[in-house]
């Protein structure tokens, strides 16, 4: 499952139809951030079952 963030920012997104994942100037990863904090929307699509991951 990937992580993105975008440049600058310490907020992770992993949803893929968050409203603010970022789709350019971004930094991603596959594993679990140890830095930064998850997206609030983010984990609110996850606790609803609505959150899009990417493999
Ligand atoms: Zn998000």
């Amino acid at each position: 499952m990937k992580y993105r963030r975008k440049n600058g920012s310490d907020t992770w997104h992993f949803c893929t139809n968050c409203s603010k994942w970022p789709t350019s100037d971004y930094v991603e990863r596959d594993s679990k951030p140890t830095t930064g904090e998850l997206d609030n929307e983010c984990q609110a699509k996850e606790n609803n079952g609505t959150c899009s991951k990417k493999q």
